[in-house]
């Protein structure tokens, strides 16, 4: 995958700490900078989603048919449901030159840097439990059985912290929408990132140095 253009970017973190609200506002502020990855899942829609913009809902027999197609560039069981991501739309943007960002759990972000080790990958948290707790009751899409599950979950997430190169305190949502945007704008002047660039100008140079 050709990562001198497009920086591939997973951004994990509990259920409710404000990953979709994040990346919506990121997506708005710079829409020329990056592009998002719709992910394939088996769970329902919440009121308000529609297939092709949150998600693509499918069937269970329809998830398992693109794995067996290998049309995934990595899936997960998240609370009973598969989560997985689209392989196509990710290579084309990222050729483009665009950022893609993976709104994605903590096992298909492990998948995708083992796969591609100059993945980026972000973790968000809110600032504390309490205010976590409130924002995913406040949200009114789970159920009290299903929040207590994904509460369970993030106890577990939590033991993967370590995995990412960045945490993101998820406080105030302008700051943090700000703090992600220079965090990927760092990431583009890194030496490691541009082999090509440098390859180029070393080139002119010795050709210069030689009178040609
Ligand atoms: P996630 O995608 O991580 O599950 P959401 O983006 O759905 O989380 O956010 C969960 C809830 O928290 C939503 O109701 C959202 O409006 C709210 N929220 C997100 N960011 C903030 C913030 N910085 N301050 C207060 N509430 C927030
Ligand atoms: P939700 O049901 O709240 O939309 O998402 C549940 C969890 O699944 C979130 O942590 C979200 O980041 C994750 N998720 C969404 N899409 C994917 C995906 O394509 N792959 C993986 N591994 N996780 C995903």
């Amino acid at each position: 995958m050709n990562t001198q253009t497009g920086i591939l970017t997973v951004i994990s973190g509990f259920s409710g700490a404000g990953k979709g609200t994040i990346v919506k506002r990121l997506l708005e502020k710079y829409p020329q900078n990056y592009a998002l990855s719709i992910s394939a899942t088996t769970r329902a829609p919440r009121p308000g989603e529609q297939d092709g913009r949150e998600y693509f809902f499918r069937s269970v027999d329809c998830f398992e048919k693109m794995i067996e197609e290998d049309e995934l560039l990595e899936y997960a069981k998240y609370v009973s449901n598969y989560y997985g991501t689209p392989k196509a739309y990710v290579q084309e943007q990222l050729a483009a030159g665009k950022d893609v960002i993976l709104e994605i759990e903590i096992q298909g972000a492990l998948k995708i840097k083992e796969k591609y080790p100059d993945t980026l990958l972000l973790f968000v948290t809110p600032p504390s439990f309490e205010e976590l707790e409130r924002r995913l009751v406040g949200r009114g899409t789970e159920t009290p059985e299903v929040i207590h599950e994904r509460l369970c979950r993030a106890d577990e997430e939590c033991m993967g912290i370590e995995a990412y190169d960045y945490l993101i305190v998820n406080d105030e949502l302008e700051a943090c929408v700000d703090q992600v945007h220079s965090i990927l704008q760092n990431e583009h002047t890194k030496i490691s990132r541009k082999e090509l660039f440098i390859m180029e100008i070393k080139t002119a140079l010795t050709n210069y140095a030689k009178g040609e």
